[in-house]
């Protein structure tokens, strides 16, 4: 082939081409092509004899550098794309392959440079990321939305009512037994016409979160009901146990010591209505609540804070 087209070829080309001198010291480019000119806007008097660093301008932090530094030093061919700075300051992404050039002894004399302007192929490739991600997020809060109760974060009562009827077939199956504590604030009506309906949502918030951080067992949860009543499942419990935990369920809320100048106590309280059903055949899912709604009733009845259970 005659050397002239191997010349025409080099600066007709469409990539930058660069030759630097492996034998002094720093690498100096010794030749840019045309197409080299156009994409970084330097000169050839410009570039030539100093090494190329000063493409990446302030932005030296790259890894990429690292890994051509790596391969300059092992004589080795390498690829990277990494972020490079034209004349004018603007960025430009460089898709840029560098290859050893050997003598006769197998000595690296030169490396070639052979760079590609990606730039709107990175920023289709950024966009889309981004856009996963703001489909990931939007996807995660739906998912949320769905099941937590908006003001507080714990579960909501469509979460509760799918889970209790799994539950109950859960246990109809193993024969084991459920709990279901039915929960009201006490007095919260006046606690909100004395302190304001938002000190009444931050004690709801509080409440639930107590409610919340003690059921965590297992298959056990806490859920809102709706206004200022919260519903607790637990499984595998006997009476006994039950009592115990409601009873802490109870002692929990007063001890957040939430001031209510119209509860007898002078603080904010619970009342507990629950009921313990080990399952047979029977449909016990509507009875359970039944039963608890009933208890709460009965507690309510007795003077409030307190629990109640048949
Ligand atoms: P009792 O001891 O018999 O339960 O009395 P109570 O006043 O708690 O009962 P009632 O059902 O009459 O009142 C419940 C109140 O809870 C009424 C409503 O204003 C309040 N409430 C319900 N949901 C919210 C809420 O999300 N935020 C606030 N701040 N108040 C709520
Ligand atoms: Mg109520
Ligand atoms: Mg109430």
């Amino acid at each position: 082939m005659k050397i002239e087209i191997l010349k025409q070829a080099v600066m007709d080309s469409r990539d930058g081409i660069t030759i630097s001198d492996n034998c002094i010291e720093d690498n100096p480019l010794i030749f840019v092509n045309p197409a080299f000119e156009r994409m970084t806007g330097y000169s050839f008097e410009e570039v030539t004899n100093i090494n190329c660093r000063y493409l990446q301008k302030e932005d030296q932090e790259q890894p990429e550098i690292e890994v051509i530094h790596k391969a300059i030093r092992a004589g080795e061919y390498c690829l990277v794309t990494l972020r490079n700075y034209r004349k004018d300051g603007t960025m430009f992404w460089n898709e840029l392959s560098i290859s050893p050039i050997h003598n006769e002894n197998g000595f690296v004399t030169n490396f070639l440079g052979i760079q590609k302007d990606v730039t709107s192929r990175m920023l289709i490739q950024q966009q889309l990321r981004d856009e996963h991600q703001t489909l990931e997020e939007m996807k995660a809060h739906f998912e949320q939305l769905s099941i937590k109760d908006g003001l507080t974060g714990i579960y909501n009562r469509r979460f509760f009512n799918t889970q209790f009827e799994i539950q109950c077939k859960i246990a109809c199956r193993n024969s084991s037994s459920l709990t279901l504590a039915m929960i009201d604030v006490d007095h919260f009506k006046s606690f909100n016409d004395i302190y304001g309906h938002q000190a009444g949502d931050e004690a709801l918030i509080r409440v639930a979160d107590s409610l919340n951080k003690f059921f965590q067992r297992g298959s056990d949860f806490a859920a809102r009901y709706g206004g200022e009543e919260f519903v607790i499942l637990s499984s595998c419990m006997t009476k006994e146990q039950s009592v115990r935990q409601v009873e802490a369920l109870c002692q929990l809320v007063r001890d957040l010591k939430i001031p209510h100048s119209a509860s007898s106590t002078g603080y904010l309280t619970i009342s507990v209505g629950f009921s313990v059903h080990t399952f047979g055949p029977l449909n016990a899912y509507n009875e359970l609540l039944a039963l608890a709604d009933k208890s709460l009733y009965i507690a309510k009845y007795r003077g409030r804070n307190q629990f109640f259970n048949l």
